[in-house]
């Protein structure tokens, strides 16, 4: 079996082991194979990358398009109602106009949030695509 020399203690050590075993030393012998990568491969390296950003790009953009969904949504009408009295039938036009006022507030919140969110993270895209194709 052939030898060589650990380049970290100069012990000797088989020709096919990865590690010194005197001084525990891991042996590279990729190095080659990376500097022999050919221009090809390199290329499609860059290219994979351009077109994971071209999809964050558009991720982003359509995030942003559904934002600008989210902010247009309509959320209803206030509902009104005046005080006419303290029989049970205004009570119950009371109550449910308190409902629909309650759900338009709900409403109101997923319209924002849900807007702010896709436009922040839209946004967020963007910028990291753009950061990326430089
Ligand atoms: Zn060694």
């Amino acid at each position: 079996m052939s030898t060589k020399e650990c380049p970290h203690c100069k012990a000797e050590m088989n020709e096919d082991s990865k590690f010194c075993k005197n001084c525990g030393y891991e042996i590279v012998d990729n190095i080659d194979n990376n500097a022999s990568l050919s221009v090809a491969q390199v290329k499609n390296e860059i290219n994979k990358t351009k077109s994971i950003n071209y999809l964050l790009l558009l991720a982003g953009i359509l995030a942003i398009i559904l934002s600008f969904v989210c902010f247009a949504k309509d959320t209803g009408r206030r509902t009104s109602y005046v005080e006419y009295g303290g029989d049970a039938y205004t009570g119950i036009q009371q109550a449910s106009a308190d409902s629909s006022n309650n759900i338009k507030k709900l409403a109101e919140i997923e319209k924002f949030g849900f807007g702010s969110i896709l436009l922040v993270s839209g946004c967020t895209l963007v910028t990291v695509s753009f950061k990326k194709v430089e």
